[in-house]
């Protein structure tokens, strides 16, 4: 016969934590605390199983579980002599929750079950207390009449409310025994005239009422979206956990609190938490009063003058702490507990692995490694490689007051405050003021670089996790909040218009780049702190991991913060980035407009030498590591003059018109920009851009290796491959030049060509074009968007409204698309070896900083991965723990 029910308590239990799929974590834990004979009221856990068997038969329940219920249920009331339903020893329960994954506040509770108008006398009798019998009486009625009969929680608050005025009486503890009688009378009216039956006094009537409603909350609204955010299957189901209740409100010899063994903020080994005397569990959580500290240490850090638990209750806390300790010891984690005390005696209703921050987590790692109770490897397991963009920036002081005005996508981490200003120019003006500014864009383009560089943060209302101002700010990073819908740009009036008035040019926001929100004024920050555990964590992931980790940068800036964050090479250096600074977005601007080779190879030779210094400067920054540059690839639209002012300026270079000029730009406008002239298309049309580029390229190599004595191989990327020839007809130029500088120099040096994979076509090719690459590079910004047919630029509105409706749960352009994008980058890394095995393969698009997807590049066995310098420490700890799980 199948086990339906599992039971605990006294010492023993027909569970374990290795049970938490079939027993749900709370129960699953209660029956572990159980087993090793830690002080927990009995129970009886009905497992997930019976969840499934609930939904998938039309919400009714196997055929032996009653019996089994009834069984276990008479095995608890042996352990505490009591009876369930008995009206003289009346055994009461509390009835719970308990999924396989922790979803805090989303399912429903039921306390005090089994009273009724019988069972409330003898409570009385046996607590001497009658007001505390009818308080517990009143309660259930409450709690049971809205978890499990459906009404309105208000109801009940409203009845009380004009019971407490009609009575004079502020405070719900001013009631007295009778009177909260008076009040129950009235609650049982409510109950049958809304509903138009009693309130049941069957206390097994009640209990299946309970369990019902348990199961029935697995798919309420809350849960429902609860396990779309964290992704919780639905077919998990809940656990329902049945237990003797122990009351922490019998009086002063009686408490209920919370514990985590270590500081959840801080990592310090120290006992965490808070008590109150004569309460109930949810008193602690509704705040009512004010909890009193469980160590003396605390209290006197706190300046509390209410007693600790270890001055009131010696002996409890004492006990209390040797099982704290015996938990962490036996889990080898920090955990978090509840536990109540009934008149002096000890219960523990709960453990789990206690949520921390990324600072608490990376301590508790590695000081639980040094205590010997985890290897490394498993400390490196311990933090979320994610949370420590936590530790690299600035943050929001978790206490402070937000102001929130608005809110978008987090585009990229940590927090800023200063003046808004509208253009770059503005922006560069104020910083050179001294002044600190927010630079407000609709959305930016190539040409607001100086002003992004300048400003402390930045804030645009259109755009994606992949648009320009989230990927250039996350490579400087630079906080930003991006495609904040709900705010408008007055560039003509110079204001910000929010839905709740308007900002001018000067005032001061603050952006929360990690949470996407916009904050009017100023607000508390705390700052980085990369303490010695981060530097210990981070040399046992780099002894675990197997990818390379290299950087996504082109400034001589981002190319040294990703060094220091422990970078080994560049994977991406966007040479179109490099043209933004000064008058070089004008020699560009010459180049692309030029309407002839010789037009071009006159702005082309202005570039040269300018590129030459810059490969120069990264070739030294790297120092032997690997580096690719990537031949230009500029989306046209990102770099055509706009404002009659810079229509003239690239006019004045050229000596051309200005009307003559403002045809050639309308001439090359595109539809669709990101489909058009770029990538490889563009140095077929014109090879003399690739030629400068890579003459640029080997006479630096040649330049810096000659000066740091280290060996300098470039590797020279072509973008936007479709075609094996394609590759071919850039290859045959790249070799030439090469063969021109080297002849030049009377110098050979070694290079690599390889192209990136980022259309479809790539992919499946891949096996013809790994004839001619000696290295790919998964471009997977441009392979989603080609791949769904969905612009990176546009994507962010409706993608969102996609996440809100299920049909997506992670931004594709975020966390990579396994299924679809996954399935192509694996078919290319299968026949790219296939053709050539030892051919280099990495990514570089925005997943190489992604956790996920940094596990399914480790999965299908990539060299490295790319990402921009401050997601360098996440992705070598995402690396270390993709590697360590593989084993
Ligand atoms: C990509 O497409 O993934 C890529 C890295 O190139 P870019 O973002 O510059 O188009
Ligand atoms: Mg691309």
């Amino acid at each position: 016969m199948t086990k339906w029910v599992y039971r605990f308590g006294d010492g023993s239990a027909e569970g374990s934590a290795g049970d938490r799929n079939l027993l749900g974590g709370k129960g699953a834990n209660l029956a572990e605390m159980s087993g090793l004979g830690l002080p927990v009221p009995p129970g009886l856990t009905i497992t997930t199983d019976v969840c499934k068997w609930f939904y998938d038969h039309e919400k009714t329940y196997p055929d032996a579980l009653k019996r089994q219920v009834d069984d276990a249920l008479e095995w608890i009331g042996g352990l505490v002599s009591r009876g369930f339903g008995s009206a003289d020893k009346p055994l009461l329960l509390s009835v719970r929750s308990g999924a396989r994954a922790s979803m805090p506040g989303m399912m429903d509770t039921v306390l005090n079950l089994g009273l009724n108008d019988e069972t409330v006398n003898a409570l009385a009798a046996d607590a001497g207390d009658e007001r505390f019998a009818y308080d517990s009486y009143r309660r259930f009625i409450q709690m049971y009449g809205s978890v499990v009969l459906g009404l309105d929680h208000e109801h009940f608050e409203e009845v009380l409310d004009d019971e407490k005025a009609r009575l004079g009486h502020e405070f719900d503890t001013d009631l007295t025994a009778s009177e909260w009688q008076g009040l129950i009378t009235r609650y049982k009216a409510l109950v049958k005239d809304e509903l138009g039956e009693d309130f049941p006094q069957d206390p097994h009537e009640q209990l299946w009422g309970a369990i019902g409603a348990v199961f029935s909350s697995w798919m309420n609204a809350r849960a429902i979206t609860y396990r779309q955010l964290h992704n919780i299957p639905a077919a998990w189901g809940t656990a329902v956990n049945v237990q003797a209740m122990v009351f922490g409100n019998l009086g002063e010899t009686s408490a209920t609190g919370v514990a985590f063994t270590r500081n959840p903020s801080t990592g310090e080994k120290r006992l965490y938490g808070e008590f109150l005397v004569n309460a109930q569990g949810e008193d602690v959580v509704a705040g009512i009063r004010t909890p009193q500290d469980l160590t003396e240490a605390a209290r006197i850090e706190s300046g509390s003058d209410k007693p600790s638990l270890e001055k009131l209750m010696p002996e409890t806390f004492r006990e209390f702490v040797s099982i704290c300790d015996r938990l962490e010891a036996h889990y080898s984690d920090m955990q978090d507990v509840e536990f109540t005390v009934e008149r002096g005696k000890l219960w523990m209703l709960q453990t789990r692995s206690g949520k921390r921050t990324a600072k608490a987590a990376l301590k508790i790692a590695v000081e639980m490694a040094d205590e010997g109770v985890i290897s490394s490897d498993e400390a490196v397991c311990r933090v979320e490689p994610g949370s420590l963009d936590q530790l690299l920036h600035p943050t929001i002081d978790p206490t402070a007051r937000r102001d929130v005005i608005a809110s978008g996508l987090p585009a990229s981490p940590g927090a800023a405050t200063g003046e808004i200003v509208f253009t770059s120019e503005e922006a560069v003006a104020r910083v050179k003021e001294g002044r600190k500014v927010i630079l407000v864009r609709v959305e930016t383009s190539p040409e607001d670089i100086h002003g992004m560089h300048a400003a402390e943060g930045i804030l645009t209302t259109r755009g994606g996790m992949t648009s320009h101002a989230a990927v250039v700010a996350r490579g400087m990073g630079t906080p930003c909040v991006s495609g904040a819908g709900g705010l408008r740009v007055d560039l003509k009036n110079e204001q910000l218009i929010t839905v709740s008035g308007t900002l001018k040019k000067g005032d001061v926001i603050t952006l929360d780049g990690s949470a996407g929100q916009v904050i009017r004024g100023t607000v508390t920050m705390l700052q980085p702190e990369l303490s010695g555990d981060f530097g210990r964590l981070m040399e046992w992931a780099d002894v675990a991991r197997r990818m390379k980790v290299r950087t996504n940068a082109e400034t001589p800036a981002d190319a040294k913060a990703a060094r220091s964050f422990g970078a080994e090479g560049i994977g991406l250096c966007r040479t179109e980035h490099m043209f933004f600074e000064g008058k070089r977005i004008v020699a560009m601007r010459e180049m692309i407009l030029a309407d002839t080779e010789k037009g071009r190879r006159a702005a082309l030779a202005k570039l040269l030498p300018m590129q030459r210094s810059d490969f120069v400067e990264l070739f030294d920054i790297m120092a032997g590591l690997p580096v690719t540059i990537r031949l230009l690839d500029p989306p046209l639209h990102e770099f055509l003059p706009k404002t009659d002012e810079e229509i003239d300026e690239v006019s004045a270079a050229m000596e051309v018109s200005a009307d003559l000029l403002r045809e050639r730009v309308d001439a090359l406008h595109e539809f669709n920009p990101m489909l058009g002239h770029r990538g490889c298309r563009l140095a077929i049309s014109y090879p003399e851009i690739a030629e400068m580029q890579a003459r640029a390229i080997f006479e630096a190599a040649i330049q810096a290796g000659g000066k740091a004595g280290a060996l300098v191989v470039p590797e020279i990327m072509v973008p936007l491959v479709g075609l094996k020839e394609e590759l071919d007809f850039v290859k045959q130029r790249i070799d030439a030049v090469a063969r021109e500088v080297m002849s030049e120099n009377g110098s050979d040096f070694a290079y690599l060509v390889g192209t990136m994979i980022e259309l479809p076509r790539a992919a499946i090719r891949a096996g013809a074009i790994a004839e001619s690459a000696e290295f790919f590079s998964f471009g997977t910004n441009d392979l989603t968007q080609t791949t769904f047919g969905i612009s990176r630029d546009d994507a962010a509105s409706f993608l969102q409204v996609y996440q809100q409706k299920g049909i997506i749960e992670r931004d594709p352009f975020v966390s990579l698309d396994i299924d679809g994008v996954g399935e192509l980058v694996k078919l290319a890394t299968t026949n790219g070896r296939g053709t050539r095995a030892d051919i280099k393969l990495g990514i570089c698009g925005e997943h190489g900083g992604d956790p996920a997807s940094i596990h399914f590049c480790e999965a299908t066995g990539l060299d490295y991965v790319s990402c921009s310098p401050f997601r360098v420490p996440i992705a070598r700890l995402a690396a270390a723990q993709a590697s360590i799980r593989k084993t």
